[in-house]
Formats: structure tokens, sequence, C-alpha cells
């Protein structure tokens, strides 16, 4: 098997930037899940299929996705269906309703499957929700990320203005919110902490302090 970092942990916890810093720095291929949930998103969004009701639709929107991640030293272009959506995927819309369309166990099978299939023969740091209990149970490496909530909320936010993406403190708090009651609460794949799993609080700490102890963990387990 080939060596696998595997991260989870709720949104806002510096999943996405630790990654991209740890894959830049330990050459490993960085794969974000939540980018993929987002892909299939963003496209029932765009076909107006936003409702859980149509879960049949939104099943076989997930079948018929081509989503393909670029890696270029770490940074991650996500496609779908060959258009580049890296930005967009992140726009509150998407946010909005990706915890909801990720709770269907179809969807999570295409999903896994794909994730599985990037991975594969590659040296990897894969983040997610899942990542540590269903994608790689197995992996070398198993660390939970986690934060206060308004910690969390407030990181996003800061990102989110960052990068231009509209909406209040207030509504990234109520997003942040929703989405750990949806994803903690999953009948498949729900997040959890793994048994044999690495839990760093990430509360008090800077993004740098955070990279510095992940990078620790990695690199005491790849000797
Ligand atoms: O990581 P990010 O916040 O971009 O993920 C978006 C959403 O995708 C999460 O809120 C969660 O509902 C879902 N997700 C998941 N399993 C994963 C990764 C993400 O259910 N492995």
């Amino acid at each position: 098997m080939s060596f696998v970092v595997a991260i989870d942990g709720p949104a806002g916890t510096g999943k996405g930037t630790i990654t991209k810093l740890i894959a830049q720095e330990l050459g490993l291929v960085n794969i974000d899940t939540g980018a993929m949930y987002r892909c299939i998103t963003l496209k029932a969004i765009r076909k107006g299929v936003n409702s859980l009701e149509k879960s049949e639709e939104l099943i076989q929107i997930a079948k018929d996705s081509n989503i393909h991640i670029e890696n270029h030293e770490g940074n991650q272009q996500t496609f779908l269906d060959g258009e580049n959506v890296t930005t967009e995927i992140r726009c509150k819309e998407v946010s909005d309703f990706v915890s909801q369309l990720s709770s269907i166990p179809e969807i999570r099978e295409v999903v896994v499957k794909l994730a599985r299939n990037m991975a594969e023969g590659k040296d990897v740091i894969m983040e997610g929700r899942d990542i540590t209990t269903v994608i790689f149970p197995e992996a070398q490496v198993k660390i939970y990320l986690d934060a206060d909530v308004e910690e969390r909320a407030k990181r996003r936010f800061k990102e989110n203005q960052e990068k231009g993406i509209l909406g209040s403190y207030e509504q990234v708090l109520e997003n942040v919110k929703m989405r750990d009651y949806n994803d903690m609460h999953k009948k498949v794949g729900a997040l959890k902490i793994a048994e044999d799993a690495i839990i760093v609080d990430t509360t008090k700490m800077a993004i740098e302090e955070v990279k510095e102890k992940v990078k620790e963990i990695i690199l005491e387990r790849r000797k």
C-alpha cells in the first residue's frame, strides 16, 4: 500500500490549508474530498435540483459527473466535466446544500470510490469527514483536527473575505453549526473520531503551529 495520511474534522479547522502546506513540504498528493461533494452540489444547483426530495435525480447527477483534481505542488484545482470550478464550489449556495446532499448513501459510494481511485499507487494526504473511518481506515497516519465552533466560523469568515465570497459572520456561524449537525448525524459516513486517530485541538494554535504538529506526527510514522 502507498503511504496515506488521513485527516478528518469539522468545517473550519484548517484542514484545507494544512494539507496543502504539508503536501508541498513532504511531496504528497493533496486530495480534498469535500471538493468532490461540492462539485456534485454545484452541478445539482445549476440544474435546479436542490432538494433532498429529488434524491433519485441527485444520485444520477453524481453518477454522471466527471470530477477531476489536478495538483500543482500541493495546490489543488478542481474540474467538473472539464470546467475549472475551484472558486465556484466555495460559494454560499453550495455550502448551504452540500452537507444535505452528502448524506445520501449512494452519492457517498460514488465519492468513496473516486477518492480511493485518485489515491491509488500514490503517497497522499487526504482530508474530509470519513477518511480515517471509511475511505482509508488502514491509513498509516490518522488525525482528527478539531476547534471550538466560534473560532472555526471566524476562520472561515476571514478566508471567505479574502476570497471575495459574500456573507456575514453570523451567516457563516449558522452554516458551520448546521453542517456540524448534519455531518455528525449522517446514517452513513458520519463525522466521528476514529479510535486510533490522534486528536489535535487547534482552537488556540496558529496555522503554522498546527502544520508543524501534524508534520511531526507524519514524520514520526514515516520513519
Ligand atoms: O471539507 P468541506 O467543508 O469543503 O466539505 C463540504 C461538505 O462535504 C461537508 O460539510 C460534508 O457535509 C461533506 N463531506 C463529507 N465527507 C467528506 C468530505 C466532505 O460528507 N469526506
